[in-house]
């Protein structure tokens, strides 16, 4: 009989397939019962509808055979089948998941990584055969169709004989090697570990023949062969089990295969509601953030199912943003099969369980910093920046939510502390929580005013991340204290008598300070003089909503086109260290000199601040000016 040839992308995916030095080889088996049980999930669906068709659910099944003397696996269902259309178009192509496109993107990665992350359906059984027989009956249809192929060649399709509709395939097993053994694919406690491994929750029996010995009838100690069929898999879906019937190895290779993870959860969550509304929920928080998690590309969203069957793989409506890293499933009885994406969206039931979900995963975060603090940290590494962008980007509306969840790094012990653990070792008459914000921790306990506020005994929080000031201007205060930037913000360190002896010293000079401003130009919105400096010279602050760290990270933006709003810049001046003096003094003899001096403590405030130099030649040559 005539080969036909593969399309060429299959070929070269089956070629792949054939050679491949693929450690896991025996997922070829889960491929083949998901097939199984998908086609049956057709055939159901259409009973629902259709009288024709007379199966009944408990009808259904999937049968694994090892036939040992001829090394044959057989995997057979009984549900939609193929026509001989269908068996061209099905297993001559490669038509799906994008797994082929996907190689030759990364031409770079090897077969492993395509095939441990997408899995490859059927041509996966090449991996472990060396001539795969499909036989299959359309239903509804009175002829059957035999396809064949021992891999690259081609195939053959011809007419055959088969009673009942389905499909079975029966896999010729590879020639046994040094490094592996395919017959023990065919060893019953490989196929029984293997079904459980990975198709434990296929809602349809998986069935097969086991022998095992029994007590012969009317004897007590004679023993007999006899033959039972075994439904293997326990079928009911991981999210419908209780979690203490579940190991955390069965929950991590769940997690793993459906949400293509390298890595095992950091926690398993399981919800069962029976209020207002009936739903499970199995959750998973990932160890790390996926690489693109932090990227428009990436697409947030649980798994949907109505009584077991899958609405939606991303169902969206069913996270806030600031939890759309976590993974996993929610099957409620309340949504009906036919509901539309677009009809989720103002779903009432819906909104009621997602509102739940947004509760659970709350609390057990919540429960996790408590109890495990170290497990906590690592999940803030990962996923910290999203809760306080969630803080920021509701606008304040989140506040309740995840104001207990966030984590800062201290300037007490340079370690991560709740606003509640900053508030609770607080001053008595603490009325602040004061914080600070530069790249990154030591460089915010460098800064003059921090230093200030440190050595009069209080705590300050670094902020490093760009979101932080913002959601903390968002949230604008904790338990009644508000926030305040140490290096912008009035601060209430000062006593009133030392805040009275500033004002005069600022009235005093004025005109001073009013001709420093004007020496640096209009980078400067005032020069002042200051008393939360502690030792140093000078800083810059500012004056109104806009801060300085909040204008670098506004002019980032990519909308922001020179447009973004501006600090309105406060050069401060420490009253008491001896360069106000000599400023003083410069006032009355040497104006010329001076501006010079402004523009050179300008300088150097911008750069303790972390700021780049407007003209660092100009400040060059003022310092050598002074040298020479
Ligand atoms: P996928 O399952 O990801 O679509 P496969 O290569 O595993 O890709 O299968 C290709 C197609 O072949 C399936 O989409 C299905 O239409 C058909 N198919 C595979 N196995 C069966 C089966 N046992 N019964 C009916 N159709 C099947």
């Amino acid at each position: 009989m005539q080969k036909k040839k593969f399309k060429t992308e299959s070929q070269k995916l089956l070629d792949m397939m054939i050679n491949s030095i693929y450690t896991h080889k025996e997922i070829f088996l889960r491929e083949l019962i998901s097939n199984a049980s998908d086609a049956i999930d057709k055939l159901y669906y259409r009973s629902l509808t259709d009288d024709s068709v007379k199966l009944k659910r408990e009808d259904y099944k999937i049968t694994i055979e090892a036939d040992k003397d001829g090394r044959n696996l057989i995997i057979s269902d009984n549900g939609c089948g193929m026509t001989k259309d269908e068996l061209e178009n099905n297993l001559g192509t490669i038509a799906k998941s994008g797994s082929f496109d996907f190689k030759k993107e990364n031409s770079d990665k090897t077969d492993v990584d395509i095939i441990g992350q997408f899995g490859v359906g059927f041509y996966s059984a090449f991996m472990v055969s060396d001539k795969i027989t499909v036989v299959s009956k359309a239903y509804g249809s009175d002829e059957a169709w035999k396809w064949e192929s021992e891999g690259v060649d081609g195939y053959t399709i011809e007419p055959c004989e088969k009673e009942e509709a389905g499909t079975t395939i029966t896999m010729h097993l590879k020639e046994d090697t040094e490094d592996e053994k395919y017959s023990d694919y065919l060893d019953e406690y490989t196929i029984r570990r293997l079904v459980k491994k990975y198709s434990d929750y296929i809602r349809y029996p998986i069935k097969m023949d086991v022998e095992t010995e029994k007590l012969k009838e009317g004897t007590k100690d004679e023993y007999e062969k006899v033959i039972e069929t075994e439904t293997l898999n326990s079928m009911i879906p991981l999210w419908k089990k209780n979690q203490s019937e579940v190991t955390d190895e069965e929950y991590a290779n769940f997690y793993r295969d459906k949400f293509y993870d390298y890595e095992a959860p950091a926690k398993v969550i399981t919800q069962k509601s029976e209020g207002l509304s009936t739903f499970e929920a199995l959750l998973f928080i990932p160890e790390h953030a996926p690489f693109d998690y932090y990227t428009k590309n990436f697409e947030k969203g649980l798994e949907l199912y109505s009584s077991g069957v899958l609405i939606t793989e991303k169902c969206k409506e069913l996270l806030p943003d600031y939890f759309g890293f976590v993974r996993g499933i929610v099957d409620s009885a309340d949504l009906t099969l036919n509901i539309s994406r677009e009809t989720l969206q103002h779903d009432r039931q819906l909104k009621v369980i997602a509102k739940a979900i947004e509760k659970k995963i709350r609390t057990e975060l919540a429960k996790m910093l408590e109890e495990d603090r170290e497990k906590y940290e690592k999940f803030w590494a990962a996923f910290g920046l999203q809760l306080k962008y969630g803080l920021y980007e509701g606008y304040g509306a989140n506040k309740e939510n995840l104001k207990d969840l966030v984590l800062f790094t201290s300037s007490k012990d340079k370690k991560l502390a709740t606003l509640k653990e900053y508030v609770s070792r607080a001053k008595e008459d603490q009325k602040s929580i004061y914080y600070a914000c530069a790249e990154t921790v030591d460089k915010a306990l460098m800064l003059p005013q921090v230093e200030a506020v440190i050595s009069k005994g209080y705590e300050v929080l670094c902020l490093t991340d760009d979101v932080d000031e913002f959601a903390f201007k968002m949230m604008h205060d904790y338990d009644g204290k508000e926030f305040k930037n140490v290096c912008t913000d009035k601060l209430d360190i000062a006593t009133e008598e030392e805040n009275k002896e500033l004002k005069e010293e600022n009235e005093n000079s004025k005109e001073m300070l009013n001709f420093m401003k004007e020496s640096i130009g209009d980078k400067v919105f005032a020069v002042r003089f200051t008393n939360t400096l502690g030792d140093h010279p000078v800083s810059l602050s500012s004056e109104g909503e806009v801060s300085v760290e909040m204008e670098k990270v506004l002019s980032k933006m990519p909308a922001s086109e020179g447009m973004s709003p501006k600090a309105q810049t406060v050069m401060e001046i420490n009253k008491s260290h001896p360069i106000a003096a000599k400023l003083k003094e410069l006032y009355e003899t040497d104006k010329d000199k001076l501006a010079k001096y402004s523009k050179i403590l300008y300088a150097q405030a911008r750069l303790i601040n972390g700021l780049a130099l407007d003209n660092p030649s100009e400040l060059s040559s003022l310092v050598c000016d002074l040298m020479i």
